[in-house]
């Protein structure tokens, strides 16, 4: 039988999330290409897999894939896995994976465990419809670009927790204290913590409670405008008229309505 290759999920925390294919393919194989080799040791000497592990993460990805072509065509069988969850979201796998169509060489993909999915299975949504934008930047023009790319599409990102605080506050500047944030935190995990509400009660929250461990969150999709458009032309000539500066009303207007402040500021102009 020809070599074959595998891209394995993991779990994302409770190690009992993994397949019975997950285990019997990990268990097969000659080779299990890994992020972080003590990580996936953990997971190796849990189930007993027996396969050479060896490292594949962002910085040698590239060189790793010619390493893992060449075992293939020695006719032996590899896997790759991620730190946890599944490799390619948010995580290596994309050069790889891209390396391995290139020579026509098949994928197997084994599914399970993802935070996004995990998260999303537990957040009511009026609609299917999410754009997922793994890492939000850091940066605070980006984050409000990318937010406003999707204002209109339910908004999946991973954050870490000492940043959450900070860009929950640019939601809130952005788009008003109303805006609906849902927050999922240590997902599978013991203190696993799902919150859905107005930005503003979440900030309030979280700076109250532990604000530690792994997060995925989502910016709900803006509905329709609160306002019309007929409203809003109406309450920025009021306020144009009592002086206010074009940067003070789209300020204004984006807190009470929760209008993209660019948009009302282009309207103010
Ligand atoms: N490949 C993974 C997947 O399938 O979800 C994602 C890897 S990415 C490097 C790691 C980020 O995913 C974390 O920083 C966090 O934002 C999110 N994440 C991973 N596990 C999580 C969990 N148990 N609960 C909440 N978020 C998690």
């Amino acid at each position: 039988m020809s070599s074959q290759f595998f891209v394995v999920a993991t779990p994302i925390g409770n190690l009992k999330d993994i397949t019975l294919r997950a285990i019997e393919v990990l268990n097969d194989v000659d080779y299990i290409a890994c992020e972080d080799t003590r990580v996936t040791r953990i997971l190796a000497d849990k189930y007993g897999f027996s396969a050479k592990l060896f490292d594949c993460h962002k910085f040698n990805e590239k060189e790793r894939s010619e390493k893992i072509i060449n075992l293939l065509e020695e006719g032996k069988n590899v896997a790759l896995v991620s730190d946890a969850g599944t490799p390619g979201i948010s995580d290596p796998g994309s050069v790889l994976i891209s390396s391995l169509i290139e020579r026509g060489i098949k994928i197997t993909s084994l599914p399970g465990a993802c935070a996004v999915t995990t998260f999303l299975s537990m957040i009511p949504r009026k609609n299917e419809e999410y754009a997922f934008i793994g890492f939000i930047p850091r940066n605070k023009k980006q984050q409000i670009e990318i937010l406003n790319k999707y204002r209109y599409t339910n908004c999946v990102f991973y954050e870490s927790p000492n940043r959450l605080m900070e860009t929950l506050e640019n939601i809130k500047e952005e788009y008003g204290p109303n805006a609906l944030v849902a927050v999922g935190r240590e997902l599978t995990k013991v203190f696993e913590e799902i919150k859905i509400n107005s930005v503003e009660e979440i900030i309030s929250y979280f700076q109250k409670n532990p604000l530690k461990g792994e997060i995925v969150a989502m910016l709900f999709a803006k509905e329709t405008s609160d306002v019309s458009e007929d409203e809003l032309k109406q309450k920025i000539k009021i306020l144009k008229e009592e002086g206010f500066s074009p940067k003070d009303i789209s300020r204004i207007i984006s807190k009470l309505y929760g209008e993209n402040k660019n948009k009302v500021y282009k309207m103010v102009i």
